[in-house]
């Protein structure tokens, strides 16, 4: 389903998807990129605010886990875990919930959202994670709250800088 985008330079395109759009750099994402090699590529979108929120999508236009190549496996699971690291090392994060769906808008993305203690009022487990991302949305996008969650995206990209999975 194809639908409207607006670039930063002001003209709209029609995409097929947003996350070819986005790994292939026609659009920028609102955090940056964190991180990109041939096949992943890393960035936070700070439509919600939360530190060290990392998405890590495929450049390739596929769905399922089960489609993965020999290398993206090993590349993915290289990544992920480094990805990991340097949430704990730079930013002290104990806890971060996975998400990924097959079923996406969009193709193959992995969301990696850290667990703070905010978000228990909003329950635990899969059930907290939506209210987790709109709550941030509406009520974190004050300029203290992103200027830290800009600081942690220039940490994870250091961290990251130079990384070859
Ligand atoms: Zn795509």
């Amino acid at each position: 389903m194809p639908r409207q985008i607006t670039l930063a330079d002001g003209r709209t395109v029609e995409v097929d998807c947003l996350s070819c759009a986005l790994t292939s750099g026609l659009i920028t994402p609102t955090g940056g990129v964190v991180y990109e090699s041939n096949l992943f590529h890393v960035h936070q979108e700070v439509a919600y605010p939360i530190r060290g929120l990392i998405i890590l999508a495929s450049k390739r236009h596929f769905y399922g886990m089960d489609e993965l190549t020999d290398q993206e496996q090993s590349e993915y699971i290289s990544l992920i875990h480094r990805i990991r690291m340097e949430q704990r090392k730079r930013l002290g994060i104990d806890q971060v919930y996975y998400f990924y769906n097959e079923d996406t808008t969009h193709h193959f993305h992995l969301w990696m959202v850290p667990r703070y203690e905010w978000m228990r009022q909003f329950g635990n487990s899969v059930e907290s994670l939506r209210p987790v991302l709109l709550h941030a949305r509406k009520n974190m996008n004050d300029e203290k709250n992103m200027k830290s969650v800009i600081e942690g995206i220039n940490k994870l990209k250091a961290g990251l800088c130079g990384f070859n999975p």
